[in-house]
């Protein structure tokens, strides 16, 4: 379950979800370098995402529906060079208040991860740590730099061709110790 986090650094991502009126509400994100430098280990090294967040609040419960899209940079898996990939995300999150009567009974069988519940005299709810997540979900596995139009790596010829030297070593050992190049040698 997704828990709302208070961090003071992170004020700019807090939604007043308790004090807001019955209805519907807009709001707008703006996720850069620094917001990424708050989080230990990030492997974000830069970004510049929008997020939009639509909130339908009725009395017990709040619809969030989140869009997120930009860019965000991360190391490439094979030079280590720096790789800007796209961000694209969309979720929602449920946020129960805590004095609406149906959460204080079911709390545990509701708990999902996309189920928030406001703690009693609580009214902010933290996106931070959600908005994190997301984004990290939203990059692919593998980080490396494409192939040009003629299927050559875009990767840093440097440090490809410092892979392939290596590669080529390897594979030098690995003759050396097969079977077959005792053989050659008799
Ligand atoms: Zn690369």
């Amino acid at each position: 379950m997704y828990q709302g986090v208070l961090v003071d650094n992170f004020n700019a991502y807090s939604v007043p979800i308790g004090d807001l009126p019955v209805g519907k509400h807009e709001f707008e994100f703006e996720v850069n370098d620094e917001f990424f430098a708050h989080f230990e280990g990030s492997e974000v090294l830069s970004a510049a995402v929008r997020v939009c967040l639509d909130v339908e609040k009725s009395s017990e419960v709040s619809h969030l529906l989140f869009g997120m899209e930009g860019t965000a940079t991360v190391e490439c898996d094979r030079c280590l060079d720096e790789l800007e990939l796209p961000v694209e995300f969309d979720g929602e999150l449920m946020v129960y208040l805590s004095t609406s009567p149906t959460v204080s009974k079911g709390e545990e069988e509701m708990e999902e991860d996309d189920t928030v519940f406001l703690l009693a005299g609580e009214s902010n709810l933290n996106l931070a740590q959600y908005i994190y997540e997301s984004i990290c979900l939203s990059l692919p596995m593998q980080r490396v730099h494409l192939d040009d139009e003629h299927g050559n790596t875009t990767c840093n010829p440097e440090m490809v061709a410092k892979l392939k030297e290596l590669q080529g070593e390897a594979q030098q050992i690995k003759e050396a110790n097969s079977p077959w190049s005792k053989l050659k040698n008799l």
